[in-house]
């Protein structure tokens, strides 16, 4: 395709502001599908990604427009995933785009991860395109949100396209601007081939499907091309783009978008934002912004039934073969049998791998406490990272132990701002800066991440009542003064609820674990002291008092058959058991404790 005819762009949005709505629209009205085809939001294809509104992989649709000039234009539009645990996909996905759409909702004005992405976007020099979404509501104030735009991000927004995705307004109108606001991509034809991939997934009868944006070169069927970071070669077996129907396609050419297949069995082979060239004659420098994800958050998955373990070690490995960037290996813990130990982008990628497990492999799970990667120095010099609370070393021998630590960006009508701040003051922040723009503040703050991965996003929604948006970017590590936190039952301390913790925090979690404990552990035949332990140093005590007397002659007295039920009912509770210290903690327990404040 002649490069002034194409157009590449993205639609960076708020979550709920209307991007999906959007993108159907404009799918709907150049005719990629039927309306037969045309099923609610094409993009979002993952259960989970509908039901939470959320994109998780980026996914592009080619869609072919006849503008008002005559002319018939190639636009390919990514979707990109919404979220901060996918920050660098969604950096990629921008990189491969000339211009974005703006959607912002008319009666909701500009929101924190409106900003956070629109940064994004003008630091990949995007031609931005605001769309003012919504306009059919009642409550919808276009041209307070259009100074706003204009204030807040400091872009021209008097020819913001005034739409209403989910009625069909202004839709011609976002087109026209794509074509003539964006502008086409650069790329010459005949230099050495460059692609970058852009996303990478498994499809179970193509292999590994690679999304790339071709800069410079053709890539067709039958090259034979290298990966420059990950090193490895592979034979192209087709080409083509999505629109969003999968078509096959001759070849891209500079300045297009679409996918590639090599006969490729693991996605971790095609790592986003690697360069693709040809093996001979190719490019000698990679592109730039290449990144290996790191997972940052770890746990425990464990299944409840520990019959079930060969089942979960089957689904993980299923899943993993379509996300690279989770890790998984075996761990053993005493209290909840064979299992695996996790790492993930975030808490909400965890909840998605966690909610997978459970819904498409029907399998019952208990998470332990969610842990950050600790650096630990020690004192003969020696460097461990800590993925595992578990595998914490003798204190004495540590000589110095850092945490990793965010910049957290706050957006939040006025009224909230008092708790906000208190929040984050209890959660060991550090306010960095703090501006108010018309009712709203926006705050800033350093946070370390292990206060933030355990319940720091749903308290911030529930003082705001939803109205507050967070958005973070790692900022390196920071000593700290850091401790483990056992919980032992019956003097037995249990592995899965150790976790590490600040020194000045320790107290009030402990209290409130063993307090909770103390709620969800049912009484047994003698008393069950519960305690929260810094080494020897015993922090926080409950006792579970014994079952009264009359009360076990009850139970053990009466006929035969009655006394028979009763231990099958006992075993059938068992089975929902684990032992420790001969004190018998229900699952539940496990899972109760640990969603904790
Ligand atoms: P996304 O999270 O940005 O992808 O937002 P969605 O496209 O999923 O839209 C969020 C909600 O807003 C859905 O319930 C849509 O039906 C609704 N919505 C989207 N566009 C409009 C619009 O123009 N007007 C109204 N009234 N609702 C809309
Ligand atoms: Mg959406």
């Amino acid at each position: 395709t002649d490069l002034a005819l194409i157009r590449n762009f993205s639609i960076i949005a708020h979550i709920d502001h209307g991007k999906s709505t959007l993108a159907d629209r404009l799918i709907q009205r150049t005719g990629g599908l039927s309306d037969r085809e045309m099923s609610a939001q094409v993009l979002d294809n993952m259960d989970i990604e509908k039901e939470r509104g959320i994109t998780i992989k980026a996914q592009t649709v080619r869609l072919n427009y006849t503008a008002k000039d005559g002319l018939t234009y190639e636009l390919n539009l990514m979707d990109t995933p919404g979220h901060v645990d996918f920050a660098y996909e969604v950096s990629r996905s921008l990189a491969a785009c000339e211009g974005a759409l703006l959607v912002v909702d008319a009666a909701q004005g500009v929101e924190a991860q409106t900003l956070a992405n629109v940064y994004q976007s003008i630091e990949h020099d995007h031609e931005i395109v605001p769309v003012i979404n919504k306009i059919d509501l009642p409550a919808a104030e276009p041209e307070k949100v259009r100074a706003e735009i204009e204030d807040i991000i400091g872009i021209d927004a008097s020819d913001a396209v005034l739409a209403s995705a989910k009625s069909g307004i202004g839709i011609d109108e976002v087109l026209e601007a794509i074509v003539t606001k964006i502008p086409p991509p650069k790329g010459m034809r005949d230099k050495p081939l460059t692609a970058m991939l852009v996303d990478s997934w498994y499809d179970p009868y193509l292999g590994v499907v690679i999304l790339v944006r071709v800069i410079d070169g053709v890539i067709k069927k039958g090259l034979q091309v290298k990966f420059m970071q990950g090193g490895t070669e592979h034979l192209i077996d087709r080409v083509g783009a999505f629109t969003p129907k999968r078509v096959d396609l001759p070849e891209l050419g500079p300045g297009e978008i679409g996918f590639i297949t090599a006969q490729i069995k693991e996605v971790e082979q095609a790592k986003v934002g690697d360069t693709v060239t040809t093996v001979k004659g190719g490019a000698t420098q990679a592109l730039p912004g290449y990144k290996e994800v790191q997972p940052v958050v770890f746990c425990g998955l464990f299944p409840v039934d520990a019959n079930d373990f060969e089942k979960l070690r089957e689904s993980i490995g299923k899943l993993r073969l379509n996300d690279a960037s989770f890790s998984f290996e075996m761990e053993s813990s005493a209290a909840l049998g064979f299992g695996f130990r996790c790492g993930f982008l975030g808490l909400l990628h965890l909840e998605i791998i966690q909610e997978r497990l459970s819904r498409e492999y029907d399998l019952d799970l208990i998470t332990t406490a969610p842990s950050v990667v600790y650096r630990l120095t020690m004192t003969d010099g020696s460097v461990k990272e800590l993925h595992n609370p578990a595998d914490m070393p003798d204190p004495v021998k540590i000589a110095e132990m850092e945490e990793p630590w965010i910049k957290a960006t706050i957006y939040t009508p006025d009224e909230y701002l008092g708790s906000i701040l208190k929040l984050c003051q209890d959660r060991r922040g550090i306010q960095i800066d703090l501006t108010y723009i018309g009712g709203r503040a926006q705050v800033t703050y350093e946070l370390p991440l292990n206060e933030v991965v355990f319940d720091f996003y749903d308290r911030l929604k529930s003082i705001s009542r939803g109205y507050a948006s967070f958005d973070y970017e790692q900022i390196g590590l920071r000593e700290g003064d850091l401790v483990m936190m056992n919980i032992l039952v019956n003097n037995e301390p249990v592995d899965a609820l150790s976790m590490i913790v600040h020194r000045s925090q320790a107290e009030a979690r402990g209290r409130g674990l063993v307090e909770r404990l103390k709620e969800l552990i049912p009484r047994h035949m003698f008393k069950v002291p519960i305690q929260a332990a810094i080494g020897a140093k015993v922090i926080a005590r409950e006792t579970i008092s014994a079952m009264r007397k009359d009360v076990t002659a009850k139970c053990y007295g009466g006929d035969i058959s009655r006394k028979k039920k009763l231990l099958d009912k006992q075993k059938e509770g068992k089975k929902r058991m684990r032992e420790y210290g001969n004190v018998s903690i229900p699952q539940e327990a496990f899972i109760a404790a640990l969603r904790m404040g």
